[in-house]
């Protein structure tokens, strides 16, 4: 779960910063619901910039809001929380995706013999060796024949366990 959880806050990171990934962290940690301005004082960020992150998650369906009339004013409150089953999704989805890059990948190397320079350590396909004869584009030493079992060989470990994970998640996600 740990491992799963810091996937996830990587993947957010990346798609909507640091922000995003401290309010989706601290909202992950607990059912409870908050105000932004309870976000904003936890972790120390301006109530703006917490008010941007919360959008921006809610926009990708891991966050949601419940909102409720204030009887003093007739202003709207909104309670934000994390939306644990749609981020399950989202993490399964990025992982199918990286199986077939994997999947594509490993086809790449059972299709194609590879060539190497011994100095630079560049890589190119039969056709690309044959294309530059067999000279390594960058620094024109000669290229060796490169064995690439072991890649093939790995791609397979990796790709046997991400679908494992990912026929497993599947059966929790739906039942
Ligand atoms: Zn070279």
């Amino acid at each position: 779960m740990s491992d799963k959880l810091n996937d996830l806050l990587s993947f957010i990171e990346m798609y909507c910063g640091g922000v995003c990934r401290e309010v989706l962290n601290m909202l992950m940690k607990t059912s409870k619901e908050f105000l932004d301005e309870e976000i904003a004082s936890e972790l120390g960020v301006n109530v703006n910039e917490v008010r941007r992150a919360l959008y921006d998650l809610q926009t990708l369906g891991i966050v949601s809001y419940r909102r409720e009339r204030d009887e003093k004013d007739g202003k709207f409150i909104y309670y934000w929380y994390a939306n644990t089953e749609h981020l399950n999704q989202l993490l399964l989805q990025r992982k199918k995706l990286v199986l077939k890059k994997l999947e594509e990948r490993l086809r790449l190397e059972e299709e194609n013999s590879f060539y190497r320079c011994p100095n630079d350590g560049m890589r190119l396909t039969f056709d690309e060796a044959l294309e530059n004869d067999f000279r390594c584009p960058k620094c024109n030493s000669l290229l060796e024949f490169y064995d690439n079992s072991w890649v093939k060989e790995k791609l397979k470990i990796l790709i046997s366990s991400l679908r494992e994970e990912v026929v497993n998640e599947e059966k929790t996600i739906t039942s």
